[in-house]
C-alpha cells in the first residue's frame, strides 16, 4: 500500500464495499490521524500550495475593507460576528483584524469566530493571531454560530468540502465510487446509485459514456446554513474559490502535492484533494434560505473593484525598487489571467442578509 491511510481504506472497502468519492475525500482530508489537514502543513513554499492571503497582505486588506464597508452599510450592528470558515494558517483573518483597526467601532463590536475542523491548525491560527487570539472562539461547523449579524469570509474552504461524482454509463448516470482494482489498489468503479433526476444542468450538451457530473451536498448544506443565518440575523458572506459560475458537466476532482497535480487515488492523506466549486449551486442554496446572492465575479474584478491597485501604491510608497517589484508581482499573480495566476480562475460570490440592500461594493446588485 502506498500510504498508511490507503491500507486503512482498502481494508474498509474489502469489508464493506466501495465508498463514495465524498467519503473518500472526507477521510483523506480529515482522518484524525492520517488526514491531510490533520497531519500536514499544506501551505506556503514548502507545502503543497499557496493561497491568496499567503501571496500578499493586500488580499486580506481588500477583504477586510469590503467587510467593514458592508458592516457600515448594514447600520453598524453591535455586537456582530466576524467569521472565517477554514482559516488555514490564519493569515487572512490576521490581516483582516489588522485592517479593522482603522475603524474602532467595527473592531470593538466584532466577536471573532473561526470555523476550523483541524485541531492542529487551530493552534497555528492562535499563534498567528498573537495578542488578538484571546478575542477568538473556534467552532467545529457553521451550525454552531451564535445568533448575531454575520460578516464572513471563506477562501478556499468550499473546495475542500467533499463532492459526489456520477459517471455516465450505458445504463444511465451511476455514482462513481472508490473500490479496489488490480492488486487491491484503489480504483474508480461505477456504483449502483443513480443520479437524482433533475440534478443535471438543463440544456447540457450530449454526454458520451465516461462523462462525469459532480454534486456537492456538503457545500450546498454549508451555503444553506450561511444563507439562513444571513436571512435571519443580517450580514454579508464573501465566498472565494476556484470554480465556475454556471453548473456544468466535467471532472474537476484533483490532487495536489508539492505544487503539482497527482492522481487523487495515489497517495491518500498525503495530497490535498479538492474540486472546482459550482458557484451557481451555492447561490441557489443560499437564496432558497432567504439570502440575496449578488452576481459572482472574478477575483480580479473583486480585488480591482476593491481598490487593490491604490492599496498596492500606498504599500510600496517609500520602499526600494525590489520591494515594489515584489508588490507588483503579487498583484499580477492575484489579478492576472495568465498561467499560474489567480485572477480569472478564482471567483467571488457575495451573499447578503437583511438590512443590506442594493449593491454592496464592489458587488453589484443582482
Ligand atoms: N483560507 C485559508 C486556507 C484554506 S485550506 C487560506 O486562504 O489560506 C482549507 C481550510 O479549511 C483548512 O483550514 C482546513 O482545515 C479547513 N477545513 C477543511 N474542511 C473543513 C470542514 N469540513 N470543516 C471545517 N474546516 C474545514
Amino acid at each position: 500500500m502506498t500510504t498508511p491511510l490507503a491500507a486503512i481504506l482498502a481494508a474498509r472497502i474489502a469489508a464493506a464495499g466501495p465508498m463514495t468519492v465524498a467519503d473518500y475525500m472526507a477521510e483523506c482530508l480529515l482522518h484524525p490521524e492520517h488526514g491531510y489537514y490533520a497531519a500536514h502543513e499544506p501551505f506556503g513554499a514548502a507545502g503543497d500550495f499557496i493561497t491568496a492571503p499567503e501571496i500578499s497582505q493586500l488580499f486580506g486588506e481588500i477583504v477586510g475593507a469590503v467587510l467593514i464597508n458592508a458592516w457600515r452599510q448594514a447600520g453598524r450592528p453591535s455586537p456582530f460576528l466576524l467569521a472565517e470558515a477554514g482559516p488555514g494558517r490564519g493569515t487572512l483573518v490576521a490581516d483582516i483584524v489588522r485592517t479593522a483597526r482603522v475603524d474602532p467601532g467595527f473592531s470593538d463590536a466584532a466577536q471573532i469566530v473561526l470555523i476550523e475542523a483541524s485541531v492542529r491548525l487551530r493552534d497555528v491560527q492562535r499563534e498567528m493571531l498573537g495578542a488578538d487570539a484571546h478575542r477568538v472562539t473556534w467552532a467545529d461547523t457553521l451550525d454552531d454560530l451564535p445568533a448575531l449579524p454575520l460578516f464572513l469570509v471563506a477562501n478556499e474552504f468550499f473546495d475542500a468540502l467533499p463532492i459526489r461524482q456520477f459517471v455516465r454509463t450505458g445504463d444511465g448516470w451511476r455514482e462513481r465510487m472508490v473500490g479496489l482494482g488490480r492488486d487491491d489498489a484503489l480504483a474508480f468503479v461505477a456504483g449502483a446509485t443513480a443520479l437524482p433526476d433533475g440534478d443535471l444542468p438543463q440544456n447540457h450538451a450530449a454526454t458520451p459514456d465516461g462523462s462525469i457530473f459532480e454534486i456537492a451536498p456538503a457545500r450546498e448544506a454549508a451555503a444553506s446554513v450561511i444563507g439562513a443565518h444571513l436571512a435571519t440575523h443580517g450580514g454579508l458572506a464573501v465566498l472565494i474559490d476556484y470554480g465556475h459560475l454556471r453548473t456544468a458537466i466535467g471532472d474537476t476532482f484533483q490532487a495536489m502535492r508539492g505544487h503539482g497535480f497527482t492522481d487523487p487515488l495515489a497517495e491518500p492523506g498525503l495530497a490535498d484533494l479538492t474540486s472546482h466549486v459550482d458557484f451557481d449551486a451555492l447561490a441557489r442554496a443560499a437564496v432558497a434560505e432567504g439570502a440575496r446572492a449578488l452576481p459572482a465575479m472574478t477575483q480580479a474584478d473583486f480585488l480591482l473593484g476593491g481598490g487593490i491597485v491604490e492599496r498596492a501604491g500606498a504599500l510600496g510608497a517609500g520602499k526600494d525598487a525590489s520591494a515594489q517589484d515584489e508588490i507588483r508581482a503579487a498583484v499580477a499573480r492575484l489579478c492576472g489571467d495568465g498561467d499560474g495566476q489567480m485572477g480569472a480562475l478564482f471567483k467571488v460570490l457575495a451573499l447578503a442578509g437583511k438590512n443590506l440592500d442594493g449593491p454592496v461594493p464592489p458587488f453589484q446588485a443582482g
